[in-house]
């Protein structure tokens, strides 16, 4: 495994418990997860990474701060549970035409600034926190400009170099050009930007008033008017 998931868990579950003690959520990986092919009520963030890939085949190695993390959340309603499906795209050696895609490494701060800005991703978007993220480090020896033919991301469309992903409320116009210093954020529905249907107590409650208030009307109206009809 070229990431220590158990341990990336971990970590992920302390920054969330830090801010809602009371929260659980699981961090596992899935290859398959696609971008904007989230289930209904799960929810997308997309961020980039600085990391580090080796060719199997040359045995090159070479840096990319485009490396493109696929989160995919979902809150269990009513509870404290929570879940996160991770997917990390993958480069291809420049070099090797043939090679195959490889998985990258990422050092120990480059891993705090992803899940912390996971973390923080989900305590704005679930539990209403301030969004604090950490910024991409600034990175010096990059490899040249972003290899887009050699990058899996690009080709499925999720790589826009040199942003940093952008929010996308369901209200907000269809994604367009991304805002640099935003975060990808989308809702999974069977149409992209179409709200959740999902009816909180207050939701309930405004309309139940409002159902009461037809019933009253009517009722009202009917004993106004009830002798008119007798005539
Ligand atoms: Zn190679
Ligand atoms: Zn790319």
């Amino acid at each position: 495994m070229y990431l220590d998931i158990s341990t990336w868990e971990q970590t992920f579950q302390s920054l969330i418990q830090q801010e809602e003690p009371w929260a659980k959520w699981t961090l596992k990986l899935n290859e398959n997860i696609q971008p904007g092919g989230m289930a209904r009520g799960w929810r997308q963030y997309l961020q980039r990474a600085f990391g580090r890939f080796w060719c199997s085949s040359c045995h090159r190695s070479w840096t990319s701060a485009q490396v493109k993390i696929l989160c995919h959340m979902y809150r269990e309603r009513r509870t404290t549970q929570g879940q996160v499906l991770m997917r990390v795209f993958a480069q291809r050696c420049q070099k090797c035409s043939w090679s195959q895609f490889e998985n990258p490494e990422f050092s120990s701060d480059s891993t705090m600034r992803i899940l912390n800005n996971l973390a923080q991703c989900i305590l704005h978007n679930y539990y209403g926190h301030n969004f604090r993220k950490m910024p991409v480090a600034p990175v010096v020896g990059l490899d040249g400009p972003h290899d887009r033919s050699n990058c899996e991301a690009c080709t499925l469309g999720v790589c826009v170099r040199g942003s940093q992903g952008h929010i996308k409320k369901p209200t907000e116009s269809p994604p367009s050009t991304p805002k640099p210093g935003h975060f990808l954020i989308l809702y999974g529905n069977a149409t992209p930007g179409e709200v959740p249907l999902e009816l909180t107590s207050a939701d309930i409650l405004v309309i139940g008033g409002i159902a009461i208030f037809f019933i009253l009307f009517i009722a009202i109206w009917w004993e106004q008017n009830k002798f008119k009809f007798k005539l």
